[in-house]
């Protein structure tokens, strides 16, 4: 049978829920964002990572990272505020976005932990993913929301399904895995769908094929975590991020082909035309 169909987020909608700023805010109340990602051998997926967090709603992005990722994005970056401590001595912030690029050894592991044992939302992509099956057994346990951003391949190892059965079947697995974690899960794809473990749904509307490529996905996890360090709920941040985030990938594909960074470039013009 036929999945039931979801009303699509419209404009407006995105508009309403974006953060207002007030005449007296300063970076902090905007928001500070922590990210941990990227590795020696993947540092570019932090400088990705940052740079969604830099065009999201948040005042500050704090990167947690070895010091090679950490020369990496501040040659692309200058205003990131970067520590090579530990993420829970890297100083206080809003909300987490963890994974992308930071590989999968028990270094990372331990990183991750810290950032799930914090008291705030985070969002957890990539190898943070894996790292979640691997060490954790898939769940997160947390008082604070927790969002994952997982493509069809990662909910499927998450779920422990076939890949071709969470494609068939896109809304049903993504809410099965909403309700295992507790956490609110937004899975990737030509649509992008949103559950939230109460049992809302949401679908995003904008996107190209265009975005199928990659560097995309680590974009996408920074801004949304920006979203969620200026105080949006999980839900929204999540199908916000999305909105804004497909948006910018159509504007950016009007020059195509587009690489990862062109989304980047593409999110001020995003924020413009649904403000
Ligand atoms: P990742 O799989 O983590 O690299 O993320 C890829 C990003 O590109 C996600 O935001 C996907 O929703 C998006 N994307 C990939 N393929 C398509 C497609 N065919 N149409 C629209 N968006 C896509
Ligand atoms: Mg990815």
């Amino acid at each position: 049978p036929a999945e039931p169909t979801v009303a699509a987020l419209q404009a407006g909608d995105v508009a309403r829920l974006l953060p207002e700023l007030s005449a007296e805010t300063d970076k902090y109340r905007r928001g500070v964002v922590g990210v941990v990602a990227g590795s020696d051998r993947f540092p570019g997926a932090a400088v990705l990572t940052v740079g969604g967090a830099l065009y999201g709603a948040a005042g500050y992005v704090r990167l947690a990272a070895p010091r090679r990722v950490i020369d990496l994005v501040l040659q692309r970056w200058p205003e990131t505020v970067c520590s090579e401590a530990r993420p829970g001595e890297a100083g206080r912030v809003q909300a987490w976005v963890v994974g992308p690029g930071m590989g999968t050894d028990e270094v990372a592991r331990d990183r991750l932990a810290e950032v799930l044992a914090s008291d705030v939302p985070v969002l957890v992509d990539a190898d943070g993913l894996t790292l979640l099956g691997k060490y954790f057994g898939g769940r997160a346990d947390r008082s604070a929301p927790t969002v994952l951003t997982p493509h069809a391949g990662e909910c499927a190892r998450l779920l422990g399904a076939e890949r071709a059965d969470v494609e068939a079947r896109r809304l049903e697995h993504t809410r099965q895995l909403a309700e295992r974690t507790g956490a609110t899960v937004l899975l990737k794809g030509s649509t992008t769908l949103v559950a939230d473990p109460a049992g809302a749904v949401r679908v995003n509307p904008t996107g190209t094929p265009w975005l199928g490529t990659a560097g995309t996905g680590d974009v996408l996890s920074g801004l949304i975590g920006s979203l969620l360090a200026a105080g949006l709920p999980a839900l929204d941040a999540a199908s916000v991020g999305a909105y804004l985030h497909g948006l910018a990938g159509r504007l950016a594909a009007d020059d195509a082909p587009i690489a990862a960074h062109d989304v980047i470039d593409h999110l001020p013009a995003a924020w413009r035309s649904v403000g």
